[in-house]
């Protein structure tokens, strides 16, 4: 069965069609990668699956654990296990981690988190990921190292256990801690029950993963898909010779 099957989708932003009849599934418990050049509508895609509401779809479907989700609302998507990362993780001040992970758990689940037993587990999972306690009480992002936000978004992948990860690394410039961090904290949070679909360029993110389907994305439509194979094909041949196959 399906996690999340797109087919044949059609959207853009106003006058603008950017995804041009794109189809996609992921199952349960499986890793899947999207490659493409600039500008192909990657990024475009993933706002898209949270719902993201500056880009209307036009035609097609898009259904998660079988159901419709075209007209839901992105926080209706979060509460059904959807999560996305964003590139470029933003600072916040006012907002302190704690807080934005004990909202955003009870905003999901519909229950009201005590917060003890909150903490405990907050606790753990820093622990985990070998991150000081004290940036618990620290306002989102503000003054962090670029590693120490990877961290941070790792923590709310551990913290909320989505049942689909979005991961938009593409154009984040990690430096090479970032990419361990990226990296190892996806491998911590995947297991049989949850599904990761990752945009990287760098694919040393995936050195810990176990990638079931690559997924080649351009010009807003899946123009090529195979195993993990691709990843090493793109790597040394580029895009390409893709391209040439499509057009000739
Ligand atoms: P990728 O992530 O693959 O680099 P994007 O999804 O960011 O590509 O962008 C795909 C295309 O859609 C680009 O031409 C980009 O300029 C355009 N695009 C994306 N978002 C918007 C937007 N909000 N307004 C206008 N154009 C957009
Ligand atoms: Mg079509
Ligand atoms: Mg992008």
């Amino acid at each position: 069965e399906q996690l999340l099957e797109i087919k044949d989708l059609h959207a853009g932003v106003e006058d603008k069609e950017i995804l041009k009849g794109l189809s996609l599934s992921v199952g349960k418990g499986e890793v899947h990668v999207i490659l493409g050049p600039n500008g192909s509508g990657k990024s475009t895609l993933m706002n898209i699956i949270m719902g993201h509401p500056k880009y209307t779809v036009t035609g097609g479907s898009m259904t998660f654990e079988g159901e419709d989700m075209t007209e839901m609302k992105t926080f209706e998507r979060s509460r059904k296990g959807l999560f996305l990362s964003f590139q470029t993780p933003e600072e916040i001040p006012g907002i302190i981690v704690e807080n934005m992970l004990r909202t955003a758990k009870q905003a999901i689940t519909g229950e009201k988190v005590k917060l003890l037993p909150f903490r405990k587990e907050l606790k753990a999972t820093m622990q985990e990921l070998k991150m000081d306690p004290e940036y618990a009480q620290r306002y989102l992002n503000v003054g962090f190292s670029g590693g120490e936000k990877k961290r941070t978004e790792i923590l709310q992948l551990l913290m909320l256990n989505p049942k689909l990860a979005l991961l938009d690394e593409t154009d984040s410039g990690l430096d090479v801690d970032a990419v361990q961090i990226v990296s190892e904290g996806v491998a911590k949070f995947h297991n049989e029950d949850n599904s990761c679909l990752i945009i990287t360029h760098n694919t040393r993110i995936l050195e810990h993963l176990k990638v079931d389907k690559v997924h080649v994305l351009m010009n807003g439509q899946i123009v090529e898909e195979g195993g993990p194979e691709l990843i090493e094909d793109i790597n040394s041949r580029g895009f390409a010779h893709i391209r040439e196959e499509q057009e000739g």
